[in-house]
């Protein structure tokens, strides 16, 4: 018996197809509800919404409009809400990616209801869903329960599966229109090269590097590794405080969360606001030449040297597979 009727899904779309997470986030709406009720808001996304459907949702509402061709919060959040008011889930569940962390807490507020954040797990206790949140940097984690209907949550990219097996939902187109004077903000460009060569967040192959790469120069190695595995390039703070790389490319708290198959760490120290990020890998491979270094407590598969001497090594044997 699902502990609630309906939870409600908004389902994020990249160069018109779902993102991962929209559609992991179906596994643990359809653990807990007799329905799911996913969303899709943008311009031409009609093939999205279809996706999603396959993937599990049981209907899927389809908001296609030139009006939402560019994200914008105040259009988004306004359309999400009414959405929410006119489908009564009591759940929305949001991805946890850059603007899923933007819409997520401005449709709490719209509805004066509790939001949830970043969560890692979702489970049923008495009747109602118990959300797993980390804190301080992932080295505690706690269980909320949101006293409010719905319940906002955002969940981490990579840390549910997707639905296996998953019968077709139905596709429902609706129009949803937002008065002018609500959008308060408008993006007048958009700079799409860096966003669509990394996509840290979807990426099955991260390479890594942090302050142990000593300068720009020997970041080269780190981009070299991430091109010849067709990974993305990731770095710490530090390597991009320093100018190595570009801040898209920033891994842990304050950067992006990922959940690659592999994840390799070159010259960094595994500080908690770094490692928080990089919990959901697959398999983790260091490399440092402290065997001291934290990062090896995560790690799968850990190498203690130099990594100017180690990785071009492992690049040269690499090229020859
Ligand atoms: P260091 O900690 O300096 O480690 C460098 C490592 O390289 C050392 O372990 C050293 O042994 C090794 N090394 C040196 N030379 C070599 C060599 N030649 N070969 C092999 N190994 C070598 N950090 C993030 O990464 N992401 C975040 O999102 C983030 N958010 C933060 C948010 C807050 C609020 C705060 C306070 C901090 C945040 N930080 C974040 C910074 C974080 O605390 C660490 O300072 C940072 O992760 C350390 O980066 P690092 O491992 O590259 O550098």
């Amino acid at each position: 018996m699902a502990e609630y009727k309906n939870i409600m899904v908004y389902v994020e779309t990249a160069e018109e197809n779902p993102v991962k997470v929209g559609l992991e986030m179906l596994s643990p709406a359809k653990e807990h509800a007799e329905k799911v009720t996913a969303v899709v808001i943008g311009s031409g996304v009609a093939d999205a919404a279809k996706k999603v459907a396959e993937a599990g949702a049981d209907q899927v509402i389809c908001v296609d409009s030139e009006d939402y061709k560019e994200y914008n919060l105040d259009a988004y959040a306004t359309v999400l809400t009414q959405l929410v008011k006119d489908e009564n889930p009591e759940a929305v569940f949001i991805g946890g990616t850059q603007d899923g962390k933007d819409i997520a807490p401005a449709v709490a507020a719209k509805l004066g209801v509790g939001c949830a954040s970043d969560v890692l797990a979702v489970k049923a206790e008495d009747g109602e869903i118990v959300y797993t949140c980390p804190l301080y940097g992932g080295t505690v984690l706690e269980d909320v329960k949101i006293a409010s209907t719905p319940q906002v949550a955002t969940l981490r990219s990579g840390a549910f599966q997707k639905v296996e097996n998953p019968s077709e939902g139905e596709v429902v187109a609706k129009e949803v229109k937002v008065p002018e004077d609500v959008i308060k903000a408008k993006i007048t460009e958009s700079v799409k090269e860096i966003a669509e060569t990394i996509n840290l967040e979807e990426a099955e192959v991260i390479v890594s590097g942090g302050r142990g790469m000593g300068s720009k120069e020997n970041f080269a190695l780190v981009e070299e590794l991430a091109n010849i595995l067709g990974g993305v390039v990731g770095a710490t703070r530090p390597a991009i405080e320093d100018g190595w790389v570009s801040k898209i490319h920033q891994v842990g708290q304050s950067g992006k969360i990922v959940a690659p198959k592999l994840y390799i760490a070159c010259g960094i120290s595994g500080a908690t606001q770094h490692v928080s990020g990089i919990m959901n890998s697959g398999y983790i491979v260091a490399i440092n030449k402290d065997e001291d270094a934290p990062i090896f407590d995560v790690a799968n598969v850990g190498i203690v040297g130099d990594v100017m001497k180690v990785l071009p090594v492992m690049i040269e044997e690499i090229k020859k597979i």
